[in-house]
């Protein structure tokens, strides 16, 4: 980047000398990632420097077993020393709370294992994967969905794992959507990030790479040019990062999110919805707000993960319907994310929203808006729906066998039946006939269940 492309900043530029306790290390190596990475804090003495510790705070520290602690320097400088409420603070410090299981709680609560193709790839969509290329992140967040894989230093991805993910990338056509993920994909050196986008935009049916990441919020100094020179090299490519709270737009994040804009990439933000944190109305439309003058468009606020450890930041899905309501039609529509819940056991994003239908009949329906207003959409007498047997574009699509509720609403399937629906509907007094694996384990002899032969083939 030349001097004349020197991004713009919305935040007061940052300062100029490092900030307590670390005012004696040279500017230069605050400013460097590398130096940030090897400085991280992770124990009670580490802590102590900067902050008073709880006795909570010091039993999570303390605790066996527990999810990885590390924490840059830059972000530890963003807390709060005195409040344990903090927001920057609860996000990173483990705490007794968190020892504490839940009802409910899970170790794959997204169930992505299951989905796994080969080691690091989800394909859980039809047309996009999630590829984890890494387990390390630039700090450890304590609600992390990820937690059974993030973390482990010993627990890498190989160069044959690549190998592997791109394999099967390349014999899987219906794949247009590579989202990188961990962990935190900005965190693999440098060169093997160039090289892996290359192998990427090679395979010609990858129309877009997605970067999934708290790089620039955790570690903004990793924002370089010459990361930026690498990731524009590899258009189009998206990036989606981490947000939570709005103290974590920094100046020094001002200026990493100006200058991943100035590059081209389009921006998103991830939210998690956490108790004590985020679930505030006023905090969270700050938030949103900053992201967008930042150029960075809320995407997903996610009602937090029934994960273990992170029982102690879930809220209740009222509250996130709640917040849903007091930011549509109260701000722009760029600042509103899309809430969701990341459905169990593999379920996917389910989004939830404050129902605005109100009622319908077959030539009208009745809505309200955010003030309560109801009113009423009349719709066209003559309006003919689309054909999809007609239409030459729906004729050629490839159909994926993931078609949903669309595919009811469109094709000749009626029905969408849990698994074994029908045997457990079957009333029949007719001769049972058993395929084998016909039964669930754990129902009852054969002799005396019923099901026709017709029903399972
Ligand atoms: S940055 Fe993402 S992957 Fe890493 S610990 Fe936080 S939530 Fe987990």
């Amino acid at each position: 980047m030349t001097a004349q492309e020197t991004p713009t900043t919305l935040e007061e530029p940052p300062g100029t000398k490092p900030p307590r306790p670390w005012e004696d290390v040279p500017l230069s190596q605050w400013q460097d990632w590398r130096w940030q990475l090897a400085h991280r804090l992770n124990t009670v003495a580490d802590f102590a420097q900067v902050i008073r510790l709880t006795d909570d705070e010091i039993a999570g520290l303390s605790a066996p077993g527990l999810f990885r602690v590390d924490v840059t320097p830059y972000w530890a400088s963003l807390m709060d020393a005195d409040d344990p409420n903090c927001p920057i603070r609860r996000q990173i410090m483990p705490t007794a709370a968190e020892l504490r299981p839940f009802d409910a709680e899970m170790v794959d609560s997204l169930g992505e294992d299951a989905h796994s193709p080969v080691p690091g790839l989800v394909h859980r969509y039809p047309d996009r994967v999630l590829m984890l290329v890494t387990t390390q992140c630039a700090s450890y967040c304590r609600f992390c969905t990820r937690s059974r894989i993030v973390g482990n230093p010993e627990a890498q991805f190989s160069r044959a794992d690549y190998d592997r993910q791109i394999d099967y990338l390349a014999h899987t056509p219906q794949v247009r959507d590579v989202l990188l993920s961990g962990g935190d994909a900005l965190m693999i050196p440098p060169k093997i990030l160039d090289d892996l986008l290359g192998r990427l935009r090679a395979l010609p049916h990858i129309e877009i790479i997605r970067i999934g990441t708290r790089v620039p919020n955790f570690l903004p100094q990793r924002i370089t040019d010459d990361l930026i020179a690498v990731l524009r090299k590899y258009h189009p490519l998206w990036m989606n990062i981490h947000f939570n709270h709005p103290k974590e737009i920094t100046p020094e994040v001002s200026v990493a999110l100006a200058k991943l804009a100035d590059a081209g990439i389009p921006l998103g933000a991830q939210t998690v919805l956490m108790a004590g944190i985020n679930d505030c109305p006023t905090i969270l439309t700050e938030l949103m707000h900053k992201l967008v003058r930042h150029r960075v468009r809320p995407y997903y606020l996610y009602q937090c993960d029934m994960v273990h450890g992170a029982g102690h930041f879930r809220t209740s899905v009222a509250t996130g319907i709640a917040l849903m309501e007091a930011l549509r039609g109260h701000t722009s529509g760029y600042a509103i994310p899309i809430y969701v819940i990341d459905a169990p056991q593999g379920g996917g994003k389910v989004p939830i929203l404050p129902n605005y239908l109100i009622s319908q009949a077959h030539d009208r329906v009745v809505v309200r808006n955010f003030e309560g207003f109801i009113s009423t959409y009349v719709q066209p007498s003559d309006y003919k729906p689309h054909d999809p047997a007609a239409c030459p574009a729906c004729r050629a699509r490839l159909y994926d066998g993931q078609e949903g509720v669309a595919g009811l609403l469109a094709g000749p399937q009626l029905t969408i039946e849990p698994e074994h629906w029908r045997i457990s509907h079957q009333r029949s007094t007719a001769p049972l006939v058993f395929p084998p694996g016909a039964l669930p384990d754990g129902w009852p002899a054969a002799a005396e269940a019923r099901i026709p032969a017709e029903v399972t083939g």
